[in-house]
């Protein structure tokens, strides 16, 4: 019987995996936007638990193949225990091809470059890593305790040791005043860094955060509208130039309008899909059936 700390969260990509939670709440908790972990404290779990779920885990999914680790930035942990569970998964699930995590600048940070090489070796093959903004000044007022230069150093970083890294982008979060800057930046940094998969999701706020996100503007915050929005990553397309392949995916429910394809090869097309939804906004997904 596995007990999870509720609530629970993995990205969409995860859904058919298994969870293994090592640890609870987010190590940071402080980004205006995000709500995510507000309710709890972050903990470390103990590993004689840790290992307990993982019996229980590979009792009842002996041929697993990828697993993911929870909570909000397991990455967070100290270098050593998380080696000795990714070490210890290996040795309970013989198929085990991936293990994931969500990952922030501060976990990779505080990482060094070798611990970071021997927890691939050990297994941790892919992070979800949330970019939000390259925009130094937006990062300032989103909270996220970060700049574009960090960024760019711990996710090339995290390359260079083989780890791969799904990055998320939040259209809107710069409201109308940031939009211009907030695509270019974002693309730049796109560009001088290693992604291997890229998705955009629209910015949507809890009740519980909107006062602390909208205190750090200045100026009454104006949000952009869809067609605003799309522009946004029009912008945000025509200016990447990635110098890999890079699996691009815009289909999380917040988005007005879903596209996928690989970069720089399908951008032709994703550039005139986009064009296309901002002249036509009835191939929009009606507000009532997003979420986020
Ligand atoms: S966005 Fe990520 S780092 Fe920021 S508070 Fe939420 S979970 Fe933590």
């Amino acid at each position: 019987m596995i007990y999870y700390s509720e609530p629970l969260f993995r990205p969409p990509s995860e859904a058919d995996n298994i969870i293994l939670q090592i640890t609870h709440g987010c190590s940071y908790n402080a980004c205006t936007f995000c709500s995510m972990y507000e309710t709890k404290v972050y903990e470390e779990k103990p590993l004689d638990e840790i290992y307990k779920d993982i019996d229980a885990l590979a009792r009842y999914y002996p041929n697993a193949h990828k697993i993911f680790l929870a909570d909000g930035d397991a990455l967070a942990m100290n270098g050593e225990n998380l080696l000795k569970v990714l070490t210890y998964l290996h040795q309970k699930f013989k198929r085990l091809r991936r293990i994931s995590s969500y990952a922030s600048v501060i976990n990779l940070e505080q990482k060094s470059q070798k611990e970071l090489e021997e927890l691939y070796k050990a297994g941790l093959k892919l992070i979800y890593f949330g970019i939000e903004t390259a925009s130094n000044e937006l990062l300032k007022r989103i909270q996220k305790g970060t700049s574009f230069e960090k960024m760019k150093e711990a996710l090339n970083k995290a390359s260079c040791a083989g780890i791969k890294i799904s990055a998320t982008v939040i259209l809107g979060v710069g409201g109308k005043k940031y939009s211009r800057e907030h695509a270019l930046k974002t693309a730049q940094l796109v560009n001088e860094t290693s992604l291997n998969y890229l998705s955009t999701l629209q910015l949507g706020l809890q009740q519980t955060k909107e006062e602390v996100f909208y205190k750090k503007f200045d100026e009454p915050f104006e949000w952009l509208s869809d067609k605003e929005m799309l522009e946004e990553q029009l912008l945000f397309l025509e200016n990447l130039h990635p110098n890999n392949a890079v699996i691009f995916r815009s289909n999380h429910a917040s988005n007005a309008f879903a596209l996928a394809g690989t970069l720089p090869k399908d951008k032709i097309r994703l550039i005139q899909e986009l064009q296309y939804a901002i002249k036509d906004e009835r191939v929009l997904t009606p507000t009532w059936l997003r979420g986020f």
